[in-house]
């Protein structure tokens, strides 16, 4: 009987009952439906039905890297502490790392990312430009101590996540494994039947250059996002290209003119900005002992203007003034406020001349959008940071603006040669010369997903699967005495043997009623129920979805289920 799964047989118990501490819907219908139990905060087992899930997500992650070239490998997720030392993740991680001694008392830790190992193996594996340009991916349990695992399976510590890496010796090349990878992921999300957006991104703790995440709306999500309804912008709060005019800044209610005095300490600084000094601060353009630093450019997004105080110390902070940006013309363009930075104008040939992006800090209730590094901003230049309301105008085709939450399913790099420079990971060229490597790193939050999916399609019943990842096709419920419950195994044998995945509900003892809540729940796109039409060779097909059901000759609908 392949493909079939009889639920008398099957480890699973359904909840009547939302877990106490669930607040999300994906986090109560997953227990309460038996798809996952908590083994300890952050942790969790798959219990059957969920493991099935996973495993479709898995699948068609699968397919599509392979289909791009990718090829798969599977990493230790137990690793030395040395390469992530040379990387500078080793300290730059802190608490997120999981880290544990062997009995030796060398230090490890659990992979949170894979960046480091995967450069290694590439440098062990690969030493001409004949090898390149390689793409390698994996679907891995990943480890983060994350500081608020929430959600269930949405923010684990322990969770499972697809992470790939491609390696070339050229820009366009990585160009190319980076858009490959761009198409690979939007056809996994659209099998998925993930409703999803892309917007641009920074690069956080992975350095690097370009980088877009993919969000799916939900309200349980963690990310705000900014959403035109009529074009396809989108952004995430970590900065946004909100075009103000500094001529008229009155106009758009956004320009902060902060009141600062020409060489703010931390604390002054700290104190203009409306954050304690412990405040971690992105998108802040400082001078410290006369160099411009950025703080908050990828790969220095977030600084602790505390931390920043102590290293630095006894380092002179200043905002930057207008004369700072007379030699960068490549960085900034006009208009500085009164005092220091206050507006600046990016070379965006999008953004007609006379608007400028605003510098600030993230206050409560503020939000920051993001810009496509290198499409709108060089590497080396900053991010800025805007007030923006819903209904303010979309930057791209004037629209109101809607303000949303998400949850982050994906996220792509371009990682350019951080790590390769890290690692001295070269290849022989084709003139014979050694050639450093460009790298991008792509993931995709596989476990997340699931939740991600039970989040936009659940309804007040339960679960309600896209085909595509439901644990089975139909699920077959046998709603009477013996009768229906050996026409049901019979339909199922059927079905299985036509590849149709086939759950039955063939428990005794277990009234209808029940089977039908727990059927909902469960969530299988289609429910057939035998009853009492069943010794007239009648069955109750039902869409899941819809609710629309139809009764029918059991011939019609193996027919239809097959
Ligand atoms: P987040 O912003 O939600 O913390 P991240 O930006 O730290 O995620 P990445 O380092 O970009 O995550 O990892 C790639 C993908 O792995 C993410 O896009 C997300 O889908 C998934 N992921 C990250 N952290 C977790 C987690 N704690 N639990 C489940 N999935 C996760
Ligand atoms: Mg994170
Ligand atoms: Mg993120
Ligand atoms: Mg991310």
């Amino acid at each position: 009987m392949a493909h079939v799964q009889r639920m008398s047989t099957t480890l699973l118990k359904t909840l009547r009952d939302d877990p106490a501490d669930a607040e999300t819907a994906s986090h109560k219908l997953l227990v309460r439906a038996g798809y996952v139990r908590r083994s300890s905060a952050g942790v969790w087992t798959w219990l059957p039905l969920g493991k099935k899930v996973l495993d479709n997500v898995s699948r068609v992650v699968r397919e599509e890297m392979d289909a791009i070239g990718g090829q798969e490998v599977l990493l230790p997720a137990l690793l030395p502490k040395e390469p992530y030392e040379a990387s500078g993740r080793w300290e730059e991680y802190g608490d997120l790392l999981f880290r544990l001694k062997d009995r030796k008392g060398a230090d490890y830790l659990l992979g949170p990312t894979h960046e480091e190992i995967f450069t290694l193996t590439v440098k062990d594996q690969c030493t001409s430009y004949k090898d390149l340009p390689v793409i390698l991916y994996q679907i891995q349990t990943k480890y983060r101590d994350e500081a608020r695992p929430r959600s269930g399976v949405l923010r684990g510590r322990e969770f499972q996540m697809k992470d790939s890496y491609s390696f070339d010796t050229t820009d366009e090349g990585l160009a190319e494994s980076y858009r490959l990878h761009r198409e690979a992921y939007t056809r996994i999300f659209e099998r998925l039947g993930l409703d999803y957006r892309v917007v641009s991104a920074v690069s956080g703790a992975m350095g690097g250059s370009a980088s877009e995440e993919f969000l799916a709306p939900a309200a349980a999500g963690e990310d705000t996002f900014v959403d035109c309804p009529q074009c396809d912008y989108a952004a995430n709060t970590e900065a946004v290209t909100v075009a103000v005019s500094p001529s008229d800044p009155a106009g758009h209610g956004a320009v902060e003119e902060l009141d600062t005095p020409d060489t703010p300490t931390i604390e002054t600084l700290a104190a203009h900005l409306g954050v304690p000094a412990s405040a971690t601060l992105k998108n802040l353009l400082v001078k410290v002992d006369g160099e411009i630093t950025a703080v908050g450019v990828p790969g220095d997004r977030e600084v602790d203007l505390g931390k920043l105080g102590e290293h630095l110390a006894p380092a002179v902070v200043e905002l930057v003034t207008a004369e700072d940006f007379a030699d960068r013309p490549d960085l900034v363009r006009g208009y500085v406020g009164p005092q220091g930075l206050k507006l600046r104008y990016i070379a965006d040939p999008r953004v007609a001349p006379g608007t400028a992006w605003i510098t600030g800090a993230n206050k409560p209730g503020t939000h920051a959008r993001n810009v496509v590094c290198g499409r709108d901003f060089e590497v080396d230049q900053y991010l800025d940071v805007v007030v923006v309301e819903p209904g303010d105008p979309c930057p791209r085709c004037g629209a109101g603006l809607e303000i949303g939450r998400a949850i982050e399913i994906g996220h792509i790099f371009q990682l350019g040669r951080k790590y390769a420079d890290a690692f001295g990971l070269d290849v022989l060229g084709q003139n014979g010369k050694p050639v450093r490597v460009t790298m991008g790193s792509y993931g995709i939050g596989v476990s997340r997903a699931v939740a991600a999916l039970a989040e936009q399609t659940h309804d007040e019943s339960g679960l309600c699967w896209p085909r595509e990842v439901a644990p089975a096709d139909v699920h077959i419920v046998a709603a009477g005495k013996a009768v229906q419950t050996e026409l049901a195994l019979e339909l199922a044998d059927k079905l299985g043997s036509a590849g149709v995945r086939v759950l039955v509900d063939d428990r005794t003892g277990v009234s209808p009623g029940v089977k039908f809540t727990d059927a909902e729940l469960i969530g299988i796109p289609e429910i057939l129920v035998v009853g009492r039409g069943a010794p007239q060779g009648l069955v109750e097909l039902k869409d899941r979805r819809t609710g629309a059901r139809e009764e029918l000759p059991v011939a019609e609908a193996i027919e239809r289920l097959s």
